[in-house]
């Protein structure tokens, strides 16, 4: 029976018909929502995920029918601006994604609301300037630049303005940028690490390409310079991708898949390049790797370059864990950890490759890695904004509670945007005289270990 619940059939994605007219149309955009909301309304599941769902199941409930059709149109854009894209409610808990006959992809038509969005100019220019990380990282990246930035970011007047102007909420925390780029420094690993020491593995290949990401690039290089020291250390030669633009996932957040497009014809020549001969790619930062692994597939399904990318593509732990089983990583740790409260990003948990970072963590002797697999609220730049940010402290709070519940000496998430956000909640939570925990991202917890 095609239409049970449950499915037992692996769920398949469809590819993103985002190049059709007819994805731009309001009225067959409603129509598609109206569809899937009453299914949602009936099934309720994912009420607990995030706030799209329970302002729709608000609005259905006071609707004068109580059903959807009793729903205004122009209150589902209420819907949509709650959504920031996780893939949580795709991937772990809808029972009618395809092949189920329903065909439910509440993302993708999220997605297709906010690409609507963009299209009629409805979303604020501040949108535009947040999505835009390259240029501004590019900007603020100028030395003299990056001093100025660092200190007016951190007067409370300047965060009162860009509150005001921009809309990012005063009490957000918001990354500074390096004095000096990752992608500054070192271009590949010395050439004897490259002499005969290419071990390719049953799973891995022996060679690394590092696309650095814009936030390791201009905000926190020592997490790229971990990574390098970690694949130094296990004598596995790297090279850092030629060229590098945004992956493009804060302008797909934005609805601006016009703008992704152009990052990609940016990024995957590069890196089809670098798949071609034989390299792993691996990407810090979660939302990063996933852009590359099923993003741009799904929305540019017939070119053979991305595909090519997408099977090179490697999160580093994932990269860590087939080392391990290929017998090829270092597993002489010299610094215990002990006990490491672990957040596993939303985009981490969706590219279905397990709890591949807390298993390796985990090698290091007198190591206790709790981890903690729920929405850390933060979603790029969403958790930021004014309108959202105490929504976010809010669906984060169950994860603050349970990461300082475990007295963890260190706390950690691959998504370094989540880490903060989670540091800032459990230090607004704690009592006086609590000992706060140590933010670590998981690469440098590993460097940790080694004693490199
Ligand atoms: S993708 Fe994430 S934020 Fe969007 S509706 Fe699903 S669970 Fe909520
Ligand atoms: S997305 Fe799927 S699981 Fe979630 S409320 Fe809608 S129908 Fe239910």
């Amino acid at each position: 029976m095609s239409n049970r619940e449950g499915n037992l059939d692996a769920p398949t994605r469809h590819p993103l018909d985002w190049k059709n007219p007819e994805f731009y149309e309001e009225e067959s955009l409603f129509k598609e929502m109206e569809r899937v909301f009453d299914i949602c309304h009936g099934c309720r599941r994912c009420v607990s995920l995030c706030g799209s769902f329970p302002t729709l199941f608000d609005l259905v409930d006071e609707s004068a029918t109580f059903e959807v059709d009793g729903v205004a149109k122009q209150d589902y854009w209420k819907v949509v601006d709650q959504c920031y894209l996780c893939d949580v409610c795709y991937m772990t808990k809808c029972p009618y994604v395809p092949p189920h006959p329903w065909n439910v992809d509440f993302p993708h038509l999220m997605l297709r609301a906010k690409a609507v969005k963009h299209e009629k100019g409805l979303n604020p220019s501040r949108d535009a300037l947040l999505s835009s990380t390259d240029l501004l990282g590019q900007f603020a990246g100028i030395p003299i630049v990056t001093q100025v930035v660092n200190t007016v970011n951190h007067t409370k007047l300047a965060r009162e303005v860009m509150e005001m102007t921009l809309g990012v909420d005063e009490h957000a925390w918001i990354p500074e940028y390096a004095a000096k780029k990752f992608r500054s420094g070192p271009k590949k690993s010395a050439a004897e690490t490259w002499k005969g020491r290419i071990r390719n593995g049953e799973r891995t290949p022996g060679k690394v390409a590092i696309f650095s990401t814009c936030y390791i690039n201009y905000n926190e290089p020592g997490i790229g310079q971990d990574l390098v020291k970690l694949l130094e250390h296990n004598g596995i030669p790297w090279t850092l991708a030629e060229k590098e633009a945004c992956c493009g996932m804060p302008k797909l957040e934005a609805g601006d898949l016009k703008a992704v497009e152009k990052l990609k014809n940016k990024n995957i020549p590069v890196l089809a390049k670098l798949a071609a001969e034989g390299y792993a790619i691996l990407t810090p930062i979660p939302s990063c790797t996933l852009m590359f692994k099923q993003e741009l597939p799904l929305m540019f399904p017939d070119e053979s370059e991305v595909k090519a990318v997408q099977e090179a593509m490697f999160d580093p732990f994932e990269y860590f864990m087939a080392r391990k089983r290929d017998g090829l990583l270092n597993t002489d740790f010299k610094q215990p950890l002990g006990a490491v409260s672990y957040h596993i990003p939303c985009h981490s948990r969706v590219q279905n490759i397990g709890k591949k970072t807390a298993e390796t963590l985990q090698l290091v002797p007198e190591t206790k890695v709790t981890t903690i697999e729920r929405c850390s609220g933060h979603s790029g730049t969403w958790g930021v904004k004014k309108e959202f940010h105490a929504q976010a402290l809010k669906i984060g709070k169950p994860v603050f509670k349970a990461m300082a519940e475990a007295k963890p000496k260190y706390i950690s998430s691959d998504c370094q945007l989540a880490g903060h956000h989670i540091e800032e909640g459990i230090a607004r939570a704690a009592a006086e005289g609590d000992e706060s925990p140590q933010m670590e991202h998981p690469l440098s917890l590993l460097r940790i270990a080694y004693g490199i």
